[in-house]
């Protein structure tokens, strides 16, 4: 990889040997492998727990994904909830899980609907529904250089009841 990104140093018009670019061609193939983890490692598992809570767990948080078109970062704002049908997982391995489908090359579609189907799978709840803001740095910084925020949004099983939703916007 680091060859190649040399390579890339080249072809836009920069001189790979100059000091400050020495290391560059290793540090951004430390970083790709790192951002890029959900391709090479194993999904965190989720840690079940018996309870009969019967109402919605929302949980909001903040990260980063990449653009499949141009590998150039999005950010997001994330609103995940589900509604247990017996179990629950632990809070903070709701955010391992989706950081791990977020470390990849993706289109903010697809990420939306693996998340919601990977929780309905392994969790096996009443219903999950996620709401993704994205901003995607292909937008901001090359072709339309606009600021902007793209929402999506995906529901599985008792989410598709309009109550329901409501409740979990007004969370
Ligand atoms: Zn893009």
């Amino acid at each position: 990889m680091e060859k190649e990104i040399r390579k890339i140093l080249q072809e836009i018009g920069e001189d790979p040997e100059r000091e400050g670019l020495r290391e560059t061609p290793k540090r951004v193939a430390k970083m790709y492998q790192e951002v890029f983890y959900g391709l090479t490692t194993k999904p965190p598992e989720f840690k079940l727990f018996k309870s009969n809570y019967n109402g919605i767990i929302k949980k909001t948080f903040d990260c980063f994904t990449w653009c499949e078109h141009h590998l150039s970062p999005i950010e997001l704002k994330i609103s995940f909830g589900y509604i247990p049908d017996g179990q629950v997982t632990g809070i903070s391995k709701i955010i391992r899980r989706i950081k791990w489908w977020c470390a990849r090359p993706v289109i903010q579609e697809d990420l939306t609907d693996w998340i919601v189907d990977d929780f309905m799978k392994e969790l096996k709840p009443q219903g999950v529904i996620v709401i993704l803001k994205g901003r995607h740095f292909c937008e901001l910084v090359r072709g339309i250089k606009t600021d902007s925020w793209t929402a999506t949004s995906s529901l599985r099983g008792s989410f598709e009841h309009i109550q329901t939703r409501e409740e979990f916007l007004k969370l």
